[in-house]
């Protein structure tokens, strides 16, 4: 993928069949099942590829067990059957992941334990191992840092992790490799009209700084949470359609969890689900979900999401530890 000859083949098109707005995951997505199709596709990212939130998750591919608790049985078998796809297709980018769920009261063990028997079910021939009941030694064994006080054992369940920026660069190759044609660092500014109808766009090339004009027959917004913003280039009075909030992660040393194992707390205070995963020599655990009133491309932690973290990862793991890098 060469900017420069992608500038070049942008200038000598006339027209595009699609043309999408935003360079993460799902425009991504999108440029490699368009260009697969025959359309001729184009894609602008004002970033970086992967700039946004499809660099910045809790890298997990996971069949969507959080799901299971609301009883959104079709969502968690959809995403199971997405989960196996995925590993099928790009066993370089996704790895198999046992979580550990501590249990600290009589009921935890069977509880989770068959829920996430349900969950191996509906995984069916997809599924990355079974679920089992874990005693005490057992839990501590996996998880040597574990909180032993009122510790009654736990369950391990498997998943998947991912690296989502090098997923994002893959499906960037992929979407090149059957004819589209992307560039980054390229911002949409407005759209044009041709009797009311949107038919082309505007965009800045921050790189050259020179402005551009496209036309296509179809645009796509997949620009995430910056939807808004993009909608109300061309409706200024749109009503939003997105309630922003930020999720944050906190990094902490590899020592925090000791082990490979994952750590799944399945109640968190504000009633969800919070990880503890290894990743890359570190343990990433979060996240939060806080409502923000303005999006920005560099989100930073609040304080008492950093405490929220802290606390609710405090509640499973042994405390009196610097982790924080
Ligand atoms: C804290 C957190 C943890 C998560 N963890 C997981 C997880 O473990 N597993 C999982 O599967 N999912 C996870 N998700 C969800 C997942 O990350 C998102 O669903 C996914 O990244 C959304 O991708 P996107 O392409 O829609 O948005 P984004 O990745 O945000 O992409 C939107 C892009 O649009 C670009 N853009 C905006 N305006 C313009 C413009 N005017 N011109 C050109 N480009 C523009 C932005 O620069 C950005 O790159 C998590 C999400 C969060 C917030």
């Amino acid at each position: 993928m060469n900017r420069n000859f992608n500038l070049g083949i942008l200038q000598k098109n006339k027209e595009w069949d699609v043309a999408i707005i935003g360079g993460g995951a799902t425009g991504l997505g999108i440029a490699v099942d368009a260009a697969n199709r025959g359309f001729k596709t184009l894609l602008l990212e004002r970033s970086d590829f992967a700039k946004g939130t499809s660099s910045r998750s809790t890298k997990l591919i996971h069949g969507g067990v959080r799901y299971l608790q609301n009883g959104d049985i079709s969502l968690v078998i959809e995403a199971l059957r997405e989960r196996g796809i995925l590993r099928k297709n790009a066993p370089h980018l996704v790895r198999d992941l046992s979580f550990v769920i501590p249990s600290y009261d009589w009921w935890s063990s069977p509880f989770y334990g068959f829920g996430l028997k349900v969950y191996d079910m509906m995984a069916g021939k997809l599924g990355l191992g079974p679920s089992t009941l874990l005693n005490k030694q057992e839990t501590l064994n996996h998880i040597p840092n574990v909180n032993k006080k009122g510790l009654r054992g736990g369950i391990i369940y498997h998943d998947g992790q991912f690296d989502d920026a090098r997923m994002a660069i893959s499906l960037a190759l992929t979407a090149t490799k059957e004819g589209a044609t992307l560039l980054n660092y390229a911002e949409v500014k407005s759209f044009t009209k041709d009797g009311g109808l949107i038919n082309g766009l505007c965009f800045t090339d921050i790189i050259n700084k020179k402005d551009y004009k496209i036309r296509a027959k179809v645009i796509v917004n997949a620009t995430g949470v910056f939807s808004d913003q993009l909608i109300k280039l061309d409706q200024p009075n749109a009503k939003p359609m997105i309630r922003p909030s930020q999720g944050v992660h906190l990094v902490l040393e590899k020592k925090f969890l000791n082990g490979p194992y994952a750590i799944m707390v399945p109640q968190t205070s504000d009633g969800r689900v919070l990880f503890a995963v290894p990743w890359n020599n570190y343990v990433v655990v979060g996240t939060t979900d806080t409502p923000i009133s303005k999006t920005s491309d560099e989100p930073t932690a609040l304080k008492e999401e950093i405490n929220f973290i802290l606390r609710n990862a405090g509640n499973y793991m042994t405390k009196n530890q610097k982790y924080l890098t």
